[in-house]
């Protein structure tokens, strides 16, 4: 052992340095999540940061004038890879994810704590210094992260259910709404003697996990989520309409729009709103325009240029270096913005987007297209209590993405309940005119 390694300064200074890689890699880590929140591949670059930053923490805590430490090197790279599937599976279950998956996204406000018993155990078995301070810090955060949400969770405030929604919520819990309470662990949902409610997410509490309870249990999205959809989508497109930029209600929103008379289809999970960027309305522009009013309305504004999409939440942005620990969240309210541009394919005028929508066409380029004179000039279309700007023909605009869009599909929602529902929602449908 050298003398500079046996100074109790230099080894504090090491653990500081080891425990300061890791709040980096941790930060660095919950930003990359924001791809698969999106459903979006993860940036290479942003992986490659990630990685090194995980490398470099590992280094930090195995490495040292007496050699490596191999036990520590095992802890640690251990150690950082379970709590960063933990951190993850909330992220990873905005798709359809495997039953663990789901288990850990579901408990996504404590699970991290459950760490705390084996990072005790690796930092007494092994008495390495850095290593310690690594675990120390990882546990720190997992906790003020419970604390947060705890507090945040006793902000929602009680709304009432509606009679197709409680129908729904009966019907999928097979008449037994206590016994399914408890198995789904379906804590917003409240049950007195005289009435049932639901304990609503608001702007500053934890989001509804939709993911759960409208695609996997089928049930109405909450009306918390559809008051804040509502919300969020008006003030939305008055920023896009003072921006003149042109834009139009898109995929599930302008069915529900066409086929339920200005409503949300009920198992709705976004908003979606197309834009259409060209010489005047560049990426830049738009990109600035709706981060700088996100910031001023407390919206959170997410940018994807390289995938043509930006999404912008209800919950507003947090503050630095937390802003992306959001995306640890179980589900949000959220509008997707889907960027077109114009192009020629096949001789004739489309517009044009990168990422797949229903079953729109390819086009020559490999991007996906609808004919420009069955979405421009926009019209406008009554929506969620208010006028909403919407493709010149909405309904062959639907016949594009859906075919006959009359008939009930319930994409993403889990098959069982899907079938379970249909009767309840055939009964609502209104015809197509
Ligand atoms: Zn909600």
């Amino acid at each position: 052992m050298t003398g500079l390694d046996a100074s109790p300064t230099v080894q504090a200074i090491a653990a500081l340095a080891a425990a300061a890689l890791y709040g980096a890699t941790y930060l660095s880590f919950v930003r990359l999540l924001r791809y698969p929140r999106n459903w979006h591949p993860a940036s290479l670059p942003a992986s490659l940061a990630t990685a090194v930053l995980a490398a470099l923490t590992v280094a930090a805590v195995a490495l040292s004038r007496e050699g490596l430490d191999g036990p520590a090197l095992a802890a640690s790279a251990g150690f950082i890879a379970v709590a960063f599937s933990v951190i993850a599976a909330p992220a990873i279950a905005f798709r359809p994810a495997s039953r663990p998956v789901e288990f850990l996204a579901r408990h996504g406000e404590h699970a991290g704590l459950w760490l705390l018993g084996p990072a005790l155990l690796a930092g007494l078995a092994v008495p390495n210094i850095r290593l310690q301070a690594v675990l120390a810090t990882a546990m720190a955060i997992e906790l003020a992260w419970f604390l947060r949400q705890r507090r945040a969770g006793r902000r929602r405030r009680l709304y009432p259910l509606n009679v197709h929604d409680l129908s729904i919520l009966e019907t999928q819990a097979k008449g037994d709404l206590a016994a399914f309470r408890r198995r789904h662990g379906i804590r917003e949902l409240v049950l007195s003697e005289d009435a049932v409610g639901w304990r609503g997410c608001g702007k500053t509490t934890p989001p509804c996990p939709f993911n759960l309870y409208v695609n996997r249990l089928g049930l109405n999205t909450a009306p918390c989520c559809r008051e804040h959809m509502k919300e969020l989508s008006h003030h939305l497109a008055a920023r896009l309409g003072e921006m003149r930029v042109v834009h139009w209600l898109e995929g599930g929103s302008l069915l529900g729009a066409v086929r339920q008379r200005g409503a949300l289809l009920d198992w709705e999970d976004d908003v979606d709103i197309s834009v259409l960027l060209d010489r005047d309305m560049t990426w830049e522009r738009l990109a600035s325009g709706l981060a700088e009013w996100g910031a001023r309305e407390g919206y959170f504004v997410d940018l994807f240029e390289k995938n043509g999409f930006v999404s912008v939440s209800f919950d507003p942005p947090g503050r630095w270096p937390f802003r992306w620990e959001r995306n640890r969240l179980l589900g949000e309210i959220r509008t997707d913005i889907a960027i077109y541009r114009q192009a020629i394919s096949h001789g004739e005028a489309v517009l044009e987007r990168r990422s797949h929508k229903g079953a729109m066409p390819l086009t020559d380029s490999g991007g996906y297209g609808v004919p420009r004179g069955i979405v421009l000039p926009t019209s406008t279309i009554p929506f969620l209590g208010g006028d909403i700007a919407c493709p010149n023909r909405a309904e062959t605009y639907l016949r594009v993405l859906y075919g006959d869009f009359s008939k009930i599909e319930y994409t993403y929602v889990g098959a069982g309940p899907a079938k379970a529902r249909a009767r309840f929602d055939a009964v609502g449908v209104l015809p197509v005119r």
